[in-house]
């Protein structure tokens, strides 16, 4: 492969030739996000993180290479404004709070993980257990269909980020997912036959 094939864009710093700098809506939110993604997720080329922080450039992405990470993440967080978006026992559906609840919260926390690591970190760290939990009683389905999800109401952390948002603040998120398909559909056609999945 040559070197030109190496090159980044400096918009969006995929590779060039998967570059999807055109398609990046104009979206922003009051809210405060941020993404704890373990670090097999952030190496994945196929991470919708990297796609959300394109949108949302005030996302803020910490990837938990250390103990030291999470809690340098969560220092100035504070419980009563943050929820956590994870679906534990005693996690409130957002769909079903009240308009006064809602506007208490500020910010979001997402985890970026694979089901079984992120349960496990959610229930190794007290730091977490700290926010009020929050979760989806009825999900759009998702239209990530590049990676295998364990059930169809599994979004990838682009599109729960998009529906929380939606559900907190009312804000409309439609172009964010817009973008996922776009971009993705077009990085996964230039992908190399070689790389893509047999049938
Ligand atoms: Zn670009």
């Amino acid at each position: 492969m040559s070197d030109d094939k190496r090159v980044r864009c400096d918009g969006c710093c995929f590779l060039q030739g998967q570059c999807v700098c055109r398609w990046i809506p104009s979206v922003t939110t009051r809210m405060s996000i941020l993404v704890l993604q373990d670090p097999k997720e952030a190496q994945h080329a196929k991470n919708t993180v990297a796609l959300l922080t394109l949108c949302l450039p005030s996302v803020e992405r910490v990837v938990l290479t250390s103990v030291g990470a999470l809690s340098d993440a969560l220092k100035e967080k504070d419980p009563q404004k943050w929820r956590l978006v994870f679906p534990s026992d005693r996690a409130v559906a957002l769909e079903s709070m009240e308009s006064s609840r809602l506007s208490e919260i500020e910010g979001l926390i997402f985890v970026d993980a694979t089901w079984r690591k992120a349960k496990k970190l959610y229930f190794s760290e007290r730091l977490l257990q700290v926010y009020d939990a929050v979760c989806f009683s009825s999900a759009p389905m998702s239209m990530y269909t590049i990676r295998k999800s364990p059930s169809a109401e599994f979004l990838s952390t682009l599109e729960a980020c998009a529906y929380a948002i939606e559900q907190v603040s009312g804000e409309n998120m439609a172009p964010l997912r817009a973008f996922m398909s776009s971009a993705q559909e077009w990085q996964w056609r230039k992908q190399p036959s070689d790389h893509r999945c047999s049938k």
